[in-house]
């Protein structure tokens, strides 16, 4: 069964899951997540369908798999982690702990062809919404104690399907990176009074790093990008979590996702790229940051400096960034607006 080890001494934790030996031997000439090609999946814990204008959740069941659906959500056939793992805790110096979780697909468009910068603004919103009732749902079960959502987009993202959709992976502790960004900003609030993400906010509201706003949403390049063409997305007033987020935040965010993610496929000829949501952990008593977005395009491997020291060297600065995302994101938001 998979197992989780972590480091001799560093805060880092490493997955190695169950099915290491058939991964390479599953890709076949048939995308699993298209339409026709249901039953190359676990069954859909959740098919979003439109029935006479109304969005329905429904699921499989034995014999009936749900059609003509919009967003498509299962148990992955290679889960980095498992519900039901037997395998042996182990003590210090070689530390491991069974790699126990759900680790969920959303699929986020039924069309092969469009990814995440060419579906429409309200499917945005239709995978946002699907994806806030997952993430409640999966704080219910049993040793939840974090769920994380990304998305890897292209070849070069780290993922063998290139079909749209978003990751589900829960974990019976807080990861090491969502621990120190909210243990930091907690002592940022207790040395100042304020959130640090708030103070960022208000300084690159209007300033040279802005990609776009929207009414509730603010796209930026952070001062201290690590990579190339980073950006992340913030909601403008301080919150903690995508769960807690209403209907018309929904539609807002979808539109500035949709843009800018649209402003960069064509500025950067449709690169790979990873999208990272960073959400609270949502259990009792845990700390809290302000959410946000974090999109990194994939346009050069890393170096010894990076991998061994910590350090990064970004050959473009977030200034010139910003301002050539900005551009094509902003054109693409007139296109997006003008065809609603
Ligand atoms: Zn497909
Ligand atoms: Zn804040």
């Amino acid at each position: 069964m998979g197992e989780l080890r972590k480091d001799y001494v560093m805060e880092k934790f490493v997955v190695f899951p169950d099915n290491i030996k058939t991964k390479q031997n599953n890709i076949s000439d048939q995308c699993p997540y298209c339409p026709g090609n249901e039953h190359l999946t676990e069954p859909s814990l959740v098919s979003l369908v439109i029935k006479e204008g109304m969005l329905q959740r429904l699921s499989d069941s034995e014999g009936n798999l749900i059609k003509n659906w919009e967003v498509r959500v299962f148990n992955s056939k290679q889960p980095c982690l498992v519900p039901n793992n037997s395998s042996l805790y182990t003590e210090q110096p070689l530390y491991s702990e069974p790699a126990y979780g759900y680790h969920q697909i959303l699929v986020a468009t039924p069309n092969h062809q469009d990814d995440f910068s060419k579906i429409s603004v309200e499917q945005w919103a239709n995978v946002l919404l699907v994806l806030q009732d997952r993430i409640r749902h999966l704080y219910t079960q049993k040793r939840v104690t974090y769920v994380s959502a990304f998305i890897n987009s292209g070849i070069g993202s780290g993922t063998e399907i290139t079909h749209a959709h978003v990751n589900i992976v829960t974990f019976s502790e807080v990861p090491p990176m969502i621990e120190s960004t909210a243990l930091l900003s907690h002592k940022f609030v207790n040395e100042n009074g304020t959130c640090p993400s708030c103070v960022a906010i208000s300084t690159e509201s209007d300033g040279p790093r802005q990609v776009l706003t929207t009414d509730n949403f603010i796209a930026f390049c952070p001062w201290a990008s690590l990579y190339a063409y980073q950006f992340s997305i913030y909601p403008k007033k301080h919150s903690t979590t995508l769960t807690k987020i209403s209907q018309k935040e929904i539609s807002d965010l979808a539109m500035i996702l949709r843009a800018t993610l649209g402003g960069m496929a064509h500025m950067l000829d449709n690169p790979s790229f990873n999208l990272i949501f960073q959400l609270s952990p949502e259990k009792k008593n845990s700390r809290q940051f302000h959410w946000h977005i974090e999109i990194f395009p994939q346009l050069y491997p890393l170096t010894g400096l990076e991998k061994g020291f910590g350090v990064f060297v970004n050959n473009v600065l977030p200034e010139k960034s910003a301002l050539e995302l900005g551009s094509s994101a902003r054109k693409e938001l007139a296109k997006l607006v003008g065809v609603e």
